[in-house]
């Protein structure tokens, strides 16, 4: 039985992804959940490593704004800068590739979409919006990325909605009969205020999910932020994990 190794929101942050695959095994199956690229400073390194090394791969909202304009007018003025950065290095074959993809994929112990089942993009920021997300499909375990928060909500045999943060990583031992969503935080851009990259690793024989925080060259990063003129609340943020 197959171990997967769940990436999402990437954004442009090579060292973050290559410290994540360093934690991984030759023989794990890597899944991306989108957001591939925007904010950071390497979008074509970052897409032609997934594209390589993924097993499936699904769209997130920067990865359809960077081929496609879809949502800029509701990015906040740093990540709609980024994205014009983005749209003007990205190159035809990352472009190309970008464009095969699908916003989800199914197998029948799991699901991956970004935000979301079928509304996609939507945050699934509580239980009422986990509750809808569980409603939308029959998947036992759905994967997310997209608000860069690592946690999961669990739907009760009762029909109770649990939910822990994962901040500091940590193991969910999945029970028979017990729905999931499990959000594997980001791996180029932390946002619950820890600043230490986050994916997911499960274990489809064991039944559990383990969320990996690691440290990245945040600094190296940082640089490269500020010499490619990207926002520079964009470098800082990496800090804070914010
Ligand atoms: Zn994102």
């Amino acid at each position: 039985m197959a171990r997967y190794a769940i990436f999402s929101d990437v954004h442009s942050n090579i060292e973050a992804l290559d410290a994540a695959l360093a934690l991984t095994r030759a023989d794990d199956k890597l899944l991306c959940l989108g957001d591939i690229v925007g904010y950071g400073p390497n979008p074509n390194e970052c897409v032609a490593k997934i594209r390589d090394l993924s097993f499936a791969t699904v769209l997130g909202n920067h990865d359809v704004a960077a081929i496609d304009n879809f949502g800029l007018a509701y990015f906040n003025p740093a990540a709609r800068e980024a994205m014009k950065w983005t749209q003007r290095v990205i190159n035809a074959e990352s472009t190309a590739w970008l464009n095969s993809l699908g916003y989800e994929f199914r197998m029948p112990e799991f699901l991956l979409v970004h935000g979301a089942p079928k509304n996609y993009f939507e945050y699934i920021l509580d239980k009422a919006g986990a509750g809808r997300a569980f409603a939308a499909t029959d998947a036992p375990l759905i994967f997310i990325g997209h608000t860069h928060i690592a946690e999961y909500y669990a739907l009760e045999i009762d029909g109770s909605i649990t939910h822990k943060h994962l901040q500091q990583g940590g193991e969910v031992v999945l029970v028979p009969g017990v729905r999931y969503i499990v959000n594997v935080g980001s791996v180029g851009q932390p946002r619950d205020l820890n600043p230490r990259a986050s994916f997911g690793l499960f274990d489809a024989e064991t039944h559990t999910i383990n969320i990996v925080r690691f440290d990245y060259a945040i600094a190296k990063v940082q640089e490269k932020i500020v010499s490619a003129h990207l926002p520079e609340a964009l470098a800082r943020r990496l800090l804070v994990g914010r």
